[in-house]
This record gives structure tokens, C-alpha cells and sequence, in this order.
């Protein structure tokens, strides 16, 4: 078995507590307009062309073993400072079969994994990541499913399978916060901060992010146009 990814960031401070490796998986079922990693949404290698003509391939292949080994290099700082692994990208549960495996192997040595997840995958594969994690960032990025599809697409249900997903976690006993990416115009009013409160629930952590504006460049790396109006500079 093989996964995907397209990024290993290593001292991350905001994907979890402590000091983090982070992995970005290939891959996402969602095409959310503001997406600020495009390059994760296709499961496909890729290349990224900057303006001055030098490229970069987005997508490299590693077995869980391989994958696992290179995590774990750093270990002792992550252990040390209540850190872990954090599973991100794209959507990590669409290789959910390679993320289990991998956390399987660091959980084995010691280190607590997170994972940064949608919400958009189907339910046995949620429960068997997720039940392995130590933390969770579950995304809501809009509270009504005709703006879910509007805005983030993933088809019929989708934004259905988000909600019963969140409504499973958070009976699981799995630490874990809300994370909602503030789009302005889309879904940053006080009304539609109240709305996703509520859709969290009672006296769970929401955290609202602000909007990245450093996403249209990468979609101009790939050759490709970015969905949401540029904001102004
Ligand atoms: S779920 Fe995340 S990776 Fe997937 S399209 Fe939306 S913002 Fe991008």
C-alpha cells in the first residue's frame, strides 16, 4: 500500500497542541471556493510553475513504513512538548486505509496523532480514523446544505454526511474543536456566526479563522483560476 502526499511541514504551532509535523495528504471529494491548497484537491501528481519559471512537483508516493520512519525523526521534540502528527491536506480520509496504517505505526512508538478533516467521507471511514486520533479539527464551513453545495460542491448529501459525522464525534469522546475559514461575503455575518454555534453545539470549542489571501497565487501555479473573486489588495 501506497499514499500521497504533497507536503510534510515540519514545527507547525497551529495544527494541534504543541510542537507538530504535519502531513498533507493528496486528494479531496469537496472543491470549496477559497480553497488555500488546491494543489490537495486532485489525487493526481502535479506541477506548480512559479512566475520566475521554476516548478515544483506536488505529489510523492510512500508507504506507511517509509512514511512513518520519516515522522518519527522527530519524536523526541514532539513528545516533549505535548505535540504529535497531524493528518491534514486535501481531505486525509479520502486515503483513510493509508492514514490508519500510518497512525497505527507512530501511535505504536509513542507520538499522539491529530487529524484536520471535512467532514466529507463516508461514515466507517470517519469512526476508524478518527477513533485513533488524540485530537480533531472538524471544519464547518457553511451551515445550510443548498450553500454547502453551492460553495464547496461534493455532490448530494454532502453536507448531510458532515453533519452526521460531527454529530458521531461528538458522542466519541475524541478531544476536538470546530474550525470555521471566515469567507467574507459567504458565511462572516453575525448571523451566520450564531448559525454555526449553534450547529457546533452546546459548549463545544468553535475557533473562527480568517479568510487566507494568499490562496489565487498557487491556483495561478497551477495553471488554473481561482473560483472566488481576488479580494483587494
Ligand atoms: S475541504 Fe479543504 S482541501 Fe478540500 S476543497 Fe475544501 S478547503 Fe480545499
Amino acid at each position: 500500500m501506497t499514499g500521497r502526499i504533497f507536503e510534510i511541514r515540519e514545527f507547525a504551532l497551529h495544527d494541534g497542541p504543541g510542537v507538530r509535523t504535519t502531513v498533507f495528504l493528496k486528494g479531496c471529494p469537496l472543491r470549496c471556493a477559497w480553497c488555500h491548497n488546491p494543489e490537495g484537491q486532485s489525487p493526481a501528481v502535479e506541477t506548480m510553475r512559479r512566475k520566475d519559471g521554476a516548478s515544483a512537483v506536488c505529489g510523492e508516493d510512500r508507504t506507511p513504513d517509509a512514511l512513518a520512519k520519516e515522522l518519527l525523526v522527530n519524536a523526541d521534540i514532539m513528545e516533549q512538548s505535548g505535540g504529535g502528527v497531524t493528518f491534514s491536506g486535501g481531505e486525509p480520509l479520502a486515503q483513510a486505509g493509508f492514514v490508519i496504517a500510518v497512525a497505527d505505526l507512530l501511535r505504536a512508538a509513542g507520538v499522539r496523532c491529530a487529524l484536520e478533516t471535512s467532514g466529507a467521507a463516508p461514515e466507517d471511514d470517519y469512526r476508524a480514523v478518527v477513533s485513533r486520533m488524540d485530537f480533531v479539527y472538524q471544519d464547518l464551513k457553511l451551515h445550510d446544505a443548498d450553500a454547502f453545495r453551492k460553495w464547496c460542491g461534493g455532490g448530494e448529501g454532502a453536507f448531510g454526511l458532515v453533519l452526521r459525522n460531527l454529530a458521531w464525534l461528538r458522542g466519541s469522546g475524541v478531544p476536538f474543536a470546530v474550525r470555521v475559514p471566515c469567507i467574507p461575503g459567504v458565511n462572516d455575518s453575525p448571523a451566520d456566526r450564531e448559525a454555526f454555534l449553534v450547529l457546533a453545539g452546546p459548549g463545544v470549542a468553535v475557533e473562527f479563522l480568517p479568510y487566507n489571501a494568499a490562496a489565487p497565487a498557487k491556483y495561478r501555479m497551477l495553471g488554473r483560476k481561482f473560483p472566488l473573486a481576488e479580494p483587494e489588495r
